[in-house]
């Protein structure tokens, strides 16, 4: 059987390969992506494996789940980024232990987030997520609604918003995404160009595993990668 942590460390090999090969092919320098390795399915220890290799950033969709890593890896100078839909009873815990909450999909929870966060007296720092393909499963706001949310959200004292964040829909052939994450793009360019106060439309938060490639190609600096990571890790048992 293979060490996890000798599978891991291949599986990265990989992903920073394939992402340094996408930079190359835009002229983008290595460094204007960021990695954030979704640890969703795995436990702890397969996250320390990714921090022992370099790996700073840590993307979880559920409180709940997040919950028991940060604490097993508290200490770490690890940046936690909130990727999953958000319930406002959730806000406060969120705050407190998120560096990035990607995935503000109503004015409703931005108010919930900054409320708590001028009660920590520290700074909320956001992306909108846009459900710029439509789907009916995927949260978000459409994208006829970012701008005007951006406004609504960039308002709120307590929080900062950074920019946008997107899912797009699973495709065969991740060549598909592309329009999807352009569309994100220039979204973020027309919220940028309005000079909203309060708005600094710095991140694209777009591409998973199947289609990061294509995202960066269009823009994206916060990929989002689970399973190009894990494949292989024996998921943790539920209790
Ligand atoms: C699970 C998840 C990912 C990672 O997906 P993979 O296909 O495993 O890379 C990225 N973004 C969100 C919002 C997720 O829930």
């Amino acid at each position: 059987m293979t060490d996890p942590r000798e599978l891991v460390q291949k599986n990265l090999e990989d992903v920073r390969r394939r992402m340094a090969a996408a930079c190359l092919r835009r002229g983008r320098p290595q460094d204007s992506v960021t990695l954030v390795a979704v640890t969703k399915t795995v436990d702890a220890a397969a996250a320390r494996a990714l921090y022992d290799l370099g790996v700073r950033d840590f993307g979880e969709n559920r409180i709940q789940q997040a919950e028991e890593k940060i604490a097993a890896l508290s200490g770490l100078d690890i940046r936690w980024h909130m990727i999953g839909h958000l319930q406002r009873n959730k806000a406060r815990d969120v705050v407190q232990r998120f560096a990035m909450i990607h995935s503000v999909d109503s004015l409703r929870i931005a108010e919930a987030i900054a409320e708590q966060a001028r009660k920590r007296q520290t700074v909320a720092r956001v992306l909108i997520q846009v459900n710029v393909s439509g789907e009916e499963t995927k949260s978000g706001i459409a994208s006829e609604e970012a701008g005007g949310m951006a406004r609504d959200v960039a308002r709120l004292d307590g929080l900062r918003l950074e920019g946008l964040m997107t899912m797009a829909p699973f495709c065969e052939d991740p060549e598909d995404c592309r329009p999807c994450f352009r569309r994100l793009r220039e979204l973020r360019d027309e919220i940028a160009a309005a000079g909203i106060e309060g708005a600094e439309m710095k991140h694209l938060s777009m591409g998973m595993t199947n289609d990061f490639e294509v995202a960066i190609e269009e823009g994206a600096d916060l990929i989002r990668v689970g399973s190009a990571l894990f494949h292989g890790i024996i998921p943790p048992t539920p209790h």
